[in-house]
């Protein structure tokens, strides 16, 4: 069956069910896309963009009478899930997973759960203790029987594949081995150290989260006047990002000092407030009325920060303002853990220009990966308040669970296939340049022989491509298949 339209890419599936049905194998179809490659890139020359269409569909035509059936391949999934990072993203996908019935077993690499919430006084926007927040949570996952919790533990190894894989966890106790169906990646993100820039020395020039812990203890009451300045450190050409959270937390920890000693002199020097949501607007304007000042400042005239002063260049009024301060708050950015490199390289799923791991599609796929089987929520995905954090905590849980609840993976049989075993000599090159790591050398009775693990191929065709010796080919993208092509179309 061949179908001229639109693209594959949604219409495809569509067609092959409908092969399916009609009692055809959907994998002896052939679908030509003359709507993307023909009347929209050629728009304005219509005669020539017919002639292609022509083209295409005789190779189209050609490389279907070349098809084979194919079936999909059904693979097994262990009923479990790996979550690493026990913060608030971690416990939420931890706990709703358990609470539907699938192991969990959790991996934190510090000595207790919790995450950064352990180092934060209060929440915005509802001003709930943090550690309150946290508290119950991890005493629920610390009780459930269905969860384990490894502390001071790290992902040391891993292989396998969606439902399938084995991890090793390096524990107090030793290696651990663990079986595990998917794997949830919540490993948060670090607060970036402003080191040697406005003055900052952890005692006078502060961060935020230094301030979070003398809010917490108490402030001094002869605290008089208070400087905070946004963005340092971000949005510049190291950092081009918004860490979305910090203006927030700037506003709900100025409001926290005017409620803690009424008479300091609060300001905010910020580049532009990023006050997003109707609760974090109302924090906003409620801190103006209790008398905190905001000056806008620009990256080209950044605020000075000098024996106890801070000048800073008025816009609005056109002068430059000298503030008293005998503290300056630093709001920095968050910034990826030193370690992502090493569990993306690991797990083989990517991060960004920033460090943050990158998502399957920015606005599809938010909470899975290109690689079936991993998972992703929290600030280890990008800066997120709680709030986002416990809903992608869910979102990533619930991802999870279609697997587990399913018992099996479904796997579509376009994929690599060693066509020709003598061929291959065991190199090992596609072995290393196959992104998705579905491909081993094995010692066969013929010797070194590459092995397509197939739940794990995603029939990108890189391994085809490289193989010298031809010995690989891709499953309805066959080198015969593809000749075929070519000549229908020098055969004109
Ligand atoms: C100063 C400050 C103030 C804030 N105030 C607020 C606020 O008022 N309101 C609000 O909504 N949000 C606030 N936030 C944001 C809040 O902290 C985050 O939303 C939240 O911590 C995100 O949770 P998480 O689980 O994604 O990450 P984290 O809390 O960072 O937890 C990640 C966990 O993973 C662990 N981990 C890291 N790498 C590994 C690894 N390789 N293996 C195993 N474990 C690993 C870490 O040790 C950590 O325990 C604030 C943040 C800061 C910095
Ligand atoms: S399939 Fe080709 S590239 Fe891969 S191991 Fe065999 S000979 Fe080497
Ligand atoms: S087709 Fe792509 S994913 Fe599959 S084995 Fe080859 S390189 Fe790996």
């Amino acid at each position: 069956m061949v179908v001229a339209s639109c693209t594959p890419r949604t219409h495809e599936p569509l067609f092959r069910k409908s092969c399916a049905e009609a009692g055809l194998n959907p994998y002896l179809f052939e679908m030509v896309n003359i709507r993307d490659q023909c009347s929209w890139v050629h728009m304005q020359e219509r005669e020539d963009a017919t002639e292609k269409a022509k083209d295409l569909i005789r190779m189209g035509v050609a490389k279907a009478a070349l098809l084979e059936p194919q079936e999909p391949i059904i693979s097994e999934v262990t009923t479990r899930a790996l979550v690493l990072g026990g913060g608030i993203a971690g416990l939420t996908a931890s706990l709703a997973l358990a609470n539907r019935g699938y192991e969990v077993v959790v991996v934190e690499k510090e000595d207790r759960l919790g995450g950064m919430l352990n180092r934060i006084g209060k929440l915005a926007p509802t001003m709930m203790g943090a550690s309150q927040a946290i508290k119950r949570q991890i005493e629920t996952v610390a009780k459930h029987p269905k969860i384990t919790v490894f502390t001071k533990a790290k992902l040391v190894g891993i292989e396998g594949f969606i439902g399938k894989y084995k991890a090793d966890i390096e524990t107090e106790t030793g290696v651990k081995n663990i079986d595990t169906g998917v794997i949830v990646i919540a490993t948060g993100a670090a607060v970036f150290t402003p080191e040697e820039l406005y003055g900052y020395d952890g005692q006078r020039v502060i961060t935020q989260l230094e301030l979070e812990e003398r809010l917490r203890e108490g402030l001094d009451p002869s605290t008089k006047n208070v400087v905070m300045i946004q963005c340092v450190g971000a949005r510049n050409d190291q950092r081009p990002y918004c860490s979305r959270i910090c203006c927030q937390v700037a506003v709900k920890n100025a409001l926290l000092i005017k409620e803690q000693v009424p008479d300091a002199g609060v300001f905010v020097l910020y580049r532009d407030m990023q006050m997003y949501g109707v609760e974090n607007e109302k924090l906003y304007k409620d801190s103006k009325i209790k008398g905190v000042r905001y000056i806008n400042y620009t990256p080209e005239r950044p605020p000075e920060v000098k024996d106890g002063k801070v000048s800073v260049f008025h816009a609005l009024l056109g002068q430059e303002l000298e503030l008293e301060a005998d503290m300056v708050v630093l709001s920095t950015p968050l910034v990826a853990r030193a370690d992502v490199q090493e569990v993306s390289q690991m797990l083989r799923v990517p991060v960004d220009e920033n460090g943050f791991f990158l998502e399957g599609h920015v606005k599809l796929k938010p909470l899975d990966f290109a690689t079936d089987g991993v998972f992703l929520c929290g600030s280890a995905r990008y800066p997120a308040n709680i709030r986002e954090a416990v809903a992608q905590g869910l979102g990533a849980a619930s991802r999870a669970s279609i697997p587990l609840s399913k018992g099996s993976v479904v796997v579509e049989p376009i994929i690599s296939v060693l066509a020709n075993e003598d061929a291959c000599r065991g190199c090992g090159l596609c072995v290393d340049l196959c992104p998705y790591g579905a491909l081993e050398i094995r010692q066969t009775e013929k010797g070194r022989k590459v092995h397509v693990i197939d739940v794990a191929c995603k029939g990108c065709g890189v391994c085809a491509a490289t193989c010298y010796r031809h010995a690989l080919t891709i499953n309805c993208f066959t080198d015969e298949q593809l000749e075929a092509q070519i000549e229908a179309f020098l055969g004109r």
